[in-house]
């Protein structure tokens, strides 16, 4: 078996040339044009503090998450964002295209060397050989994937409007929310306050959360 760290991966964001486009679409509200190079950031802020937010509808950012089927079941609960997911309904992960074995996700909240991480490895280790034994039977797809657990690891693209993101944001990135789900959206909300402060510098996270913890984002220039 593989055991893999969450990850993100997503295009450079030019979060400027996102808040201006806002500016622009917002000022039809008010027939204003834009004031300055600058302007944006006060109407933005503007917007947000008077609940006028429907104006960030227009401008989304798509991103590509790995984690666990326990984090994805619960990340596509949010109707307003678009989702393609891995299916294990078509993956058979024990044909020679995915390495003949099964790929987890790294528990944040096992810590390894630990009792409790011998056991989870150990019921891991079970789950993938009784997975290989069935494929070799000639098991298809839709029959093996009711062996696996929510530690598996899948990959899904997730696209939101900015309204969507910050609520995403402020339930994802709270400390309600289940550490393998904080573990990949603090450290993707500390990018987005980075490229658009005015659009997310208000939506709070769990800052207690340990940051050795925090997945990787991996950005890469747009296309
Ligand atoms: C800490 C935590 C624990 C949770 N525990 C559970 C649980 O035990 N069981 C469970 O089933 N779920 C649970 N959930 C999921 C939760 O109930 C929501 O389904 C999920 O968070 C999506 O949130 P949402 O509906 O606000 O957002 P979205 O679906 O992203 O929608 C965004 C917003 O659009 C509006 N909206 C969308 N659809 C409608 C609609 N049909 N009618 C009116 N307004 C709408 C709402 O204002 C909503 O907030 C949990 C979520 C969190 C964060």
């Amino acid at each position: 078996m593989k055991l893999i760290d969450p990850y993100v991966n997503l295009e450079k964001i030019d979060g400027i040339k996102m808040m201006k486009k806002i500016e622009k679409a917002g000022r039809t509200c008010y027939k204003s044009s834009v004031l300055s190079d600058n302007s944006y950031k006060k109407f933005i802020s503007n917007i947000i503090g008077n609940g006028h937010e429907s104006v960030l509808e227009h401008e989304k950012v798509t991103v590509v998450i790995g984690c666990d089927v326990g984090a994805y079941k619960d990340i596509t609960r949010h109707r307003l964002a678009s989702f393609s997911i891995e299916s294990t309904r078509y993956c058979n992960y024990g044909k020679d295209k995915f390495g003949n074995e099964l790929k987890f996700i790294r528990p944040c909240n096992i810590k390894e060397g630990t009792e409790e991480y011998k056991i989870w490895e150990r019921t891991m280790l079970e789950i993938e050989k009784s997975y290989i034994e069935l494929s070799n039977l000639g098991a298809k797809p839709d029959q093996l994937r009711m062996l696996l657990p929510h530690s598996t690891a899948a990959e899904l693209v997730m696209t939101c409007n900015l309204r969507e993101w910050r609520h995403v944001f402020k339930l994802r990135c709270s400390s309600h929310a289940h550490p393998s789900i904080r573990q990949f959206f603090i450290p993707l909300l500390l990018y987005f306050r980075e490229v658009m402060p005015e659009v997310f510098n208000d939506v709070p996270y769990d800052e207690e959360f340990p940051k050795e913890n925090y997945a990787k984002i991996n950005l890469v220039e747009a296309e």
